[in-house]
């Protein structure tokens, strides 16, 4: 079981407990996904210090605005990390308002050709803007052979064979287990493009729903989606894992 998606640097004084626990509860790997150049590199040390913690470095699409070519400088420069397994979360937010939709647009291609020279995947952050993202990744089709994720993916059923037929990976998090959400499309995805996260310490799934997240609630998500595609938990834990190591090739790799 791995959580392909967590901000651990986001519990202060929990988060080396989170990681010492983690495989008592049979968690192999946690992969620490950056927002910031300075969160990006406190990723990176956590997975420095732990064997079983992978780091994925880039820039959140809402801070395209402060952005310099220094910073993405630094971002290339810490992606060449033997821990580093991807670049993310990067992608479009036009959610909040004011938001800066060509910033983040030229933020959004020019991470995604530093993932595609270090032959990286990425993992996209996509909030209210499928239709953009959609039409960037294809327009650039030459940076995207290493493949990617969309991350917590919550654009429906209409959206999902585009992004599937560009190649992409579907990672779910706890919001693939509230009760409102469709689940029907689920059946409809490639086994071996399913991926689990849980995005903590947000969006706990149900039945934990209302408390602060874990990564090792990711098992509620893989339980949800195996009830729906009919298979068991541990079927899908197992097809779970090996897309994630598919995908983020360099996870156990690092000889660390
Ligand atoms: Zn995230």
């Amino acid at each position: 079981m791995i959580d392909t998606h967590a901000h651990l640097t986001y519990f202060g004084e929990k988060t080396q407990e989170i990681i010492d626990t983690m495989c008592d509860i049979g968690l192999e790997n946690i992969v620490n996904i950056g927002t910031t150049v300075a969160d990006s590199k406190a990723g990176i040390e956590l997975a420095k210090t732990n064997k079983n913690v992978y780091a994925v470095v880039g820039i959140y699409p809402e801070y395209a605005d402060s952005i310099t070519d220094e910073d993405l400088k630094e971002i290339e420069m810490l992606a060449k990390n033997k821990k580093v397994v991807a670049i993310g979360e990067i992608g479009l937010d036009y959610h909040t308002e004011g938001y800066n939709k060509e910033k983040q647009i030229e933020l959004f291609i020019k991470q995604l050709e530093i993932a595609d020279r270090l032959a990286l995947p990425f993992c996209i952050h996509c909030r209210g803007a499928a239709e953009d993202v959609y039409k960037i990744l294809s327009e650039h089709k030459n940076l995207i052979k290493h493949s990617g994720i969309m991350h917590c993916y919550s654009e429906g059923k209409d959206w999902v064979k585009k992004f599937l037929d560009l190649g992409l990976y579907i990672s779910f998090s706890g919001n693939i287990t509230f009760k409102k959400n469709d689940r029907s499309f689920l059946k409809d995805i490639p086994l071996d493009r399913i991926l689990v996260e849980t995005d903590s310490p947000y969006l706990s799934p149900e039945p934990v729903r209302g408390r602060t997240n874990e990564p090792k609630n990711v098992r509620y998500v893989i339980q949800k989606i195996a009830d729906e595609v009919g298979l068991l938990f541990e079927e899908l834990e197992k097809i779970t894992t090996d897309n994630a190591k598919r995908i983020y090739y360099k996870i156990g790799k690092d000889n660390g």
